[in-house]
């Protein structure tokens, strides 16, 4: 059928991608240490990036509406970028204490989330919300952790598709998404031991399915009820505005945890807060937190996360980035529309996912019965015709992603669709 066949003209493309995941597969299982990159038959291996363009090891040029998950916001290439990286290089790498720069990147943070009083750096985001954890249970003395089913916040707090068999070992109860009564029957029997409601402001991974406020607020207001931390994970809803989701939604977390573009490229998380709760983690107390990390505070990152907000980012090129994806997203839609096809870009702002339905999307369970082949046939007609996206279907634009790149796209898929229904 159509999938087999794109499959394998895939195939034929691509034989130094296959080579280069069959070679490393000696030591890497399936040639991959990144499980979200990995798609049958073999994801494209990729040499080098510039702007918002991307050139696979076939050297195929693909327009990258990616963006690295959303961490890569900057591009591939922003001179900002390099010149703070380089300079940072030159000063030593690893200076094995504090520097100058962990001060000032914490600072512009909290100019950006005025919420977070005192915050703390780690590697990941994944880290961050481990944290977040960590403290939320020390912070109340209780165990048990609200989160929702479909919800990602890292590899080992993962709660879609039947959860992750590498989940940490909090007590976890999980509640449907946007579903604000499910949560409150599950507080009203265990509010008493919850430490914690950790939540994204949109199922990211789990399909960018926007919290509705009422059900983001009516948790603010269960936690007050019962004594938990609303844990707000904003690692990939930050870039939606420069206070992030909390800003525009008027929402105060306890506690918040960021990740991905705050540290201009480079491998980033931060959890932060409420002082009474992060005060824990000052090392002069005698019952003070540890939070350990070698590269916690590494100057490339700092360097690189510091330079991209104060020089870079600022809230007018955040805000015109969303209203650009708002208008790539309309334009996707129109395409599906105007085909009659049972497919939809889901959303907020310059962050996006391709759905193999077209009904209204609440929650994961919403998801049921799509249908993944036809996601699979239009992500291989796409990199044919040199748009790049994850093959799950995620999008998320970078800063050099103009409004040419947004008509490239439309123009891409328009074709596709076509071409496959004619
Ligand atoms: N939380 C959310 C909402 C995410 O989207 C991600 C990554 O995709 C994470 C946490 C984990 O971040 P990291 O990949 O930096 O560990």
């Amino acid at each position: 059928e159509a999938l087999a066949e794109a499959t394998a003209r895939y195939g034929a493309r691509n034989p130094a991608s296959e080579r280069a995941l069959a070679e490393a597969a000696d030591v890497l299982p399936a040639g991959n240490t990144r499980s979200v990159l990995f798609h049958a038959p073999f994801p494209l291996a990729m040499a080098r990036g510039e702007g918002c363009h991307l050139w696979d090891v076939d050297g195929h040029r693909y327009l990258d509406t990616l963006g690295e998950f959303t961490a890569g916001i900057y591009g591939h290439s922003n001179p900002v970028i390099q010149q703070a990286i380089v300079s940072a290089l030159h000063d030593g790498l690893s200076l094995s204490s504090h520097t100058l720069r962990e001060g000032p990147l914490a600072h512009e943070i909290q100019r950006r989330f005025p919420g977070m009083a005192l915050l703390r750096f780690t590697n990941s985001g994944t880290e961050a919300n481990l944290m977040a954890l960590a403290a939320a249970t020390v912070h109340t003395g209780r165990r048990k952790v609200l989160v929702f089913d479909g919800a990602y916040h890292g590899g080992v707090l993962s709660f879609g598709g039947g959860g992750s068999p590498v989940n940490v070992p909090h007590d976890f109860l999980v509640a449907r998404y946007n579903d604000l009564e499910a949560a409150q029957t599950l507080v009203r029997t265990h509010g008493a031991d919850l430490a914690a409601i950790l939540v994204e402001p949109m199922l990211g991974a789990g399909g960018c399915i926007p919290g509705q406020p009422a059900f983001l607020h009516g948790l603010r207001a269960l936690a007050d009820e019962c004594g938990a931390l609303l844990i707000l994970d904003e690692v990939m809803t930050s870039r939606l505005s420069s206070g992030g989701r909390q800003a525009q939604l008027d929402l105060a977390p306890d506690l918040t945890t960021l990740g991905k573009y705050f540290g201009g490229g480079l491998s980033f998380g931060a959890f932060g807060g409420r002082a009474d709760v992060m005060s824990r983690f000052d090392p002069r107390r005698p019952d003070a937190l540890a939070h350990a990390g070698t590269f916690n505070n590494n100057t490339l990152t700092m360097a690189a996360g510091l330079a991209g907000l104060t020089q870079v980012l600022t809230p007018a090129a955040l805000d015109a980035l969303n209203q650009r994806g708002e208008q790539l997203r309309e334009g996707l839609n129109a395409v599906f529309a105007q085909h009659a096809v049972n497919l939809q870009f889901t959303g907020l702002g310059s962050v996006m996912q391709l759905h193999a339905t077209a009904r209204p999307l609440r929650s994961a369970a919403d998801l049921a019965g799509a249908d993944d082949r036809v996601k699979a046939l239009l992500f291989f007609d796409l990199l044919e015709r040199g748009v790049f996206l994850a093959r799950r279907g995620l999008v998320a634009l970078s800063l050099p992603f103009g409004d040419a790149q947004a008509d490239e796209f439309v123009a891409a898929l328009e074709a596709v669709v076509a071409a496959r229904r004619g």
